[in-house]
């Protein structure tokens, strides 16, 4: 009698389920992801990719789902003053949420790992050798859990590792013609009392617009994608949408990230970046950090290998996640002051530019825009 179905069962199968999944199979484990829908499946999402979350993915190269680069950012602040910047590398790459996932997705399957789609898990339980997950259709046993089913994860629920605080992010696709009248580039638009940001960008054949709002609620969400577009002379296109906010969760130092043989990455680990709302860099490395903790668990049994992620994510992931907080506690809380003092100096987007890319960190510029400030303060 078989005791497991796989080594590793993978609930989700967005980019971290697909990840880690892809991981762990090219190692030779055997691993099962279950997936609530039928792929492709539509996933509201900006889907932009940084430069960052590209190299994160390698050696996987998804430039056969990407639909557009730019190299453009606008900047507006609340009053309507615009910045525009033109950078000699593209600051992201776009794409389409259903194609991106099913491109890993088949490439983790082509690669020996297997799927069950229509099959929302329901429940998991911890046992002395083995984690089950009871889904719509049936169980699953295996050596190692991995949540990877998102911001409502209810792996994560069951097993009290829920973030507690959580951001929300709204997108709306505009119809094509959108696009012969787009001014070109990112616009990022930072009005007073969002405590976030609006945001639009080309995305192949048409323009994604959106919210992003450390708020938990933002239930009057219309008016203010509304005087967004009106502001981008776009509202007349954006009559049919169906629009709701969607909430992003947010690791704190008090999040853990394991429990037993079970652990939690992307979304359903709150690892998404507070101040731009960026998830699928997060969910990459986050599923690449867990491969290897779950490979020393299986093939070593060491017990203590999932406790172990829990600790890498907290001195890897979540002090990049505090410096980011704070950049955007002062924008978002005082976006005058920060157009007037930081963001129409080209030095501090050329230093946004290089975070998006990788090249620096939260935590480095936090420290210069500390130095920064004193000097201000002596002056
Ligand atoms: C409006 C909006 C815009 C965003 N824009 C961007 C952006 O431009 N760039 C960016 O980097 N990030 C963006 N994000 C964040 C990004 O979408 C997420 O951080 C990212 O999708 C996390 O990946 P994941 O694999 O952890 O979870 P998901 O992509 O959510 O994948 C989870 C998977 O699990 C499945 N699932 C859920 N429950 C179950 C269950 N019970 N059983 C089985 N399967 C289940 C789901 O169907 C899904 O396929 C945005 C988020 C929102 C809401």
């Amino acid at each position: 009698m078989r005791r497991y179905d796989a080594d590793v069962l993978v609930i989700g199968a967005g980019p971290a389920g697909a990840t880690v999944a892809y991981w762990l199979a090219s190692w030779g484990f055997s691993v099962l992801m279950v997936e609530h829908y039928s792929l492709p499946r539509y996933k509201p999402c900006g889907g932009a990719l940084t430069q960052r979350t590209l190299q994160w993915l390698q050696p996987l190269d998804v430039s056969p789902v990407l639909e557009a680069w730019v190299n453009t950012l606008v900047l507006q602040s609340p009053d309507g003053d615009r910045f525009t910047v033109t950078f000699p590398r593209p600051l992201i790459a776009t794409t389409m949420r259903d194609k991106l996932d099913t491109f890993l997705v088949d490439t983790a399957l082509a690669i020996g790992a297997k799927i069950r789609t229509k099959e929302p898990a329901l429940r998991c339980e911890q046992h002395p050798e083995r984690v089950e997950v009871i889904t719509s259709k049936g169980s699953y046993a295996a050596r190692v859990l991995v949540g990877a089913d998102g911001a409502n994860s209810v792996v994560a629920h069951q097993l009290n590792l829920k973030p507690k605080r959580r951001a929300l992010s709204l997108v709306a696709e505009l119809p094509p013609h959108t696009l012969d009248r787009w001014m070109g580039g990112i616009h990022l638009h930072f009005p007073l009392r969002l405590n976030g940001y609006a945001w639009c960008f080309p995305k192949g054949n048409h323009l994604s617009a959106g919210l992003y709002t450390l708020r938990s609620h933002l239930p009057n969400w219309r008016p203010w994608l509304d005087r967004y577009l009106t502001d981008l002379a776009l509202q007349d296109d954006c009559q049919e949408m169906g629009a709701r906010g969607h909430p992003i969760p947010l690791a704190d130092k008090h999040t853990e990230f394991h429990r037993g043989a079970a652990l939690v990455i992307g979304d359903a680990g709150g690892l998404a970046d507070p101040f731009t709302g960026e998830g699928i860099a997060w969910a990459i490395r986050s599923a690449r950090m867990a491969s290897i903790f779950v490979r020393l668990f299986l093939e070593h049994e060491e017990t203590d290998a999932l406790e172990e992620y829990t600790q890498a994510v907290r001195k890897e992931i979540l002090p990049e996640m505090a410096a980011a907080i704070r950049f955007a506690f002062v924008l978002f809380s005082l976006p005058r002051l920060s157009f007037r003092r930081f963001l129409q100096h080209e030095r501090v987007l050329q230093n946004f530019a290089k975070l998006l890319s990788g090249e620096v960190s939260y935590q480095t510029l936090w420290r210069k825009t500390l130095h920064k400030a004193f000097l201000l303060l002596r002056s």
